[in-house]
């Protein structure tokens, strides 16, 4: 058992939603070309870092330990790795190596955000992970080293670090801020199960291949709308233009989503749309008060596991705690 020395730093970090998601065609080195609008919101993980000892020896994995905190569902003890194949445990690879230092940190993540709910949870925790431990070692690396390992790490980790409302272009990392001084009330309604983003990736891949003139895969329109919607701070505008490419593969591989987007429209929210890869969708409502009153309508309806009343835009990732700057 590796003992802790000295005190945890903590760091919170929002999920994200897709406001607008366009995804190009599939290019030669298996990727898709993306402009997507995220908003940040205040669903949150919990990243602790706390520094071990005695360091490992030779014969020991060469990276840091990763735990679950808190109240873990079976399912997403089965889903979230505890090896090199966590995000967190990459960013804390790439941290280290650019500190010249070894990753001999034990990692905590207590989770809220679904996990693969298309929210970004694993890039979230990543995020976190890079805060928390330039925090915890005290490296001067400054804001746009910080955002370059984060584009190392995954294309969702920049963002989860910048927070608000941003503009992203190639896989997601290259960011903009936009102008949002608004605050949106969202409902999000939470699935039971989770959705591969590669195999959703490739269903819609396998649409637009199989698409005929007379059935076409629709996409979405420009984004400059979008960020007009946004930075007026108008919901019903906002409601109008919410457009996901992936929308019609997530709802091709999980037919139920359908009758999710539905029962949040008929409960009065203004539109709705699937985050990210889904099978999370997120609702867009008028104001505060009528996002309650959909979430607690659509809670009713049995057609999602749990509903979460969220706004956004919310600061990306922020120490909580054990800041020595502080
Ligand atoms: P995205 O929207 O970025 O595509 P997602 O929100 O759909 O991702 P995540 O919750 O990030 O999905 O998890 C996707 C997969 O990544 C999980 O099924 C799990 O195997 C793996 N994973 C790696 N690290 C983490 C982490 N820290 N938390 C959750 N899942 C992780």
């Amino acid at each position: 058992m590796l003992s802790a020395v000295g005190p945890p730093v903590t760091v919170r970090v929002p999920a994200k939603i897709n406001l607008h998601l366009a995804v190009g065609d599939l290019r030669a080195d298996g990727y898709h070309d993306l402009v997507t609008v995220f908003q940040a919101l205040n669903l949150f993980d919990e990243i602790s870092v706390v520094s071990t000892h005695p360091r490992r020896g030779a014969d020991h994995a060469d990276g840091p330990d990763v735990e679950l905190l808190g109240d873990v569902s079976e399912a997403d003890r089965a889903a979230v790795p505890l090896d090199g194949s966590n995000l967190v445990w990459k960013a804390a690879v790439a941290l280290a190596e650019v500190a010249d230092r070894e990753p001999d940190v034990r990692i905590g993540i207590r989770k809220s955000i679904p996990v693969a709910g298309g929210m970004a949870g694993g890039s979230a925790d990543a995020a976190g992970t890079l805060l928390a431990l330039s925090t915890l070692w005290r490296l001067d690396l400054g804001r746009e080293a910080l955002m370059q390992v984060a584009a190392q790490v995954g294309s969702d980790v920049a963002f989860a670090l910048h927070g608000g409302t941003a503009l992203g272009t190639g896989r997601g990392e290259n960011l903009v801020p936009v102008l949002s001084r608004h605050t949106f009330h969202w409902v999000v309604a939470l699935s039971d199960h989770g959705l591969s983003t590669p195999t959703v990736f490739g269903e819609l891949d396998r649409l637009r291949a199989a698409a005929t003139a007379e059935s076409p895969v629709r996409r979405v329109g420009d984004v400059e709308p979008v960020l007009e919607a946004v930075a007026s701070g108008e919901a019903r505008s906002l409601a109008l233009l919410l457009g996901n490419d992936l929308q019609a593969a997530a709802v091709s591989l999980d037919p139920g989503l359908r009758r999710t987007l539905r029962a949040g429209v008929a409960a009065g929210a203004l539109a709705g749309v699937v985050s990210g890869s889904g099978p999370t969708c997120v609702f867009l409502c008028a104001d505060g008060p009528d996002a309650v009153r959909v979430a607690a309508e659509l809670a009713g309806a049995g057609v999602c596991r749990t509903v979460r009343v969220a706004h956004g835009p919310v600061p990306g990732a922020r120490v909580t705690d054990g800041d020595p700057a502080r």
